[in-house]
């Protein structure tokens, strides 16, 4: 039985990839839980396995084997219409690079996820011009990514991750390419959004993001390292 409490529930979960004759173990036995309002840091060096546990925390990716839960549902019995949807009304992502569409305005970029959900495009729109208020962004929302800067960037993408109200947001080195001062705007943004009760998992390596996490999990060579 999956913990129905848990937010995230992962049992000696393990990812292999294979590329051409050669196999790498990324993930290598990870059993972890994530409760609803937890905000989760995982640590580790370069290589470890943090991206690829991220994927498969947000069901971007299948385990290799082990079980991963949902709000006490095990993926692998999702089909793939719900799959999506759990993916899109339930967690909000954001990368590094911001993988915002580069032809579309800031406030498009928004829309997107409710593309997916009822609702007229009028409130769409309004409804995106609201988040990207919250972010701070309202006298920029017909601005191309391109005529933004990386933390007005960044802004949009949480915008975006935020605009279905996840439970849950995934980032990956949120604040990787940022300086200082627009790091600290997007962490502001992620207190927020912890403070409403949710949940937030971040991976980085930055301690100044760590010390904003309730916990620091550590990962190594894929596995968990153990609290000294
Ligand atoms: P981190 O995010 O901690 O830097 P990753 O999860 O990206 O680590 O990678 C862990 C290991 O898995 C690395 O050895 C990496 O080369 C390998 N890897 C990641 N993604 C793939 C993939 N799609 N195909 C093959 N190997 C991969
Ligand atoms: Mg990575």
């Amino acid at each position: 039985m999956a913990d129905s409490n848990a937010l995230v529930e992962l049992r000696d979960v393990r990812k292999t990839y294979q590329s051409g004759s050669l196999t790498v173990e990324a993930v290598r036995g990870i059993s972890l839980k994530v409760q609803s309002g937890d905000y989760v840091a995982i640590m580790g060096p370069s290589g470890s396995g943090k991206s690829t546990l991220m994927h498969l925390i947000g069901c971007l990716d299948v385990p290799t084997s082990g079980t991963l839960a949902i709000g006490g549902d095990y993926v692998g019995t999702l089909s793939d219409d719900e799959l999506a949807e759990l993916r899109s009304k339930r967690i909000g992502f954001v990368f590094q690079q911001f993988n915002l569409l580069g032809p579309l305005s800031a406030l498009r970029n928004v829309e997107l996820p409710l593309l997916y959900t009822n609702g007229s495009r009028s409130e769409r729109l309004r409804r995106a011009e609201e988040m990207l208020t919250r972010v701070g962004l309202s006298s920029h929302i017909r601005h191309r990514p391109n005529e933004l800067s990386g933390g007005q960037q960044q802004r949009v993408a949480i915008a975006r991750a935020l605009i279905n109200e996840p439970d849950l947001i995934l980032a990956d080195e949120p604040t990787g390419n940022l300086d200082s001062q627009s790091s600290q705007e997007i962490l502001d943004l992620f207190d927020e959004f912890h403070q409403l009760g949710r949940s937030i998992v971040v991976i980085t390596h930055d301690l100044e993001v760590a010390e904003r996490a309730s916990r620091v999990i550590r990962i190594r060579d894929g596995m968990l390292v153990e609290a000294a």
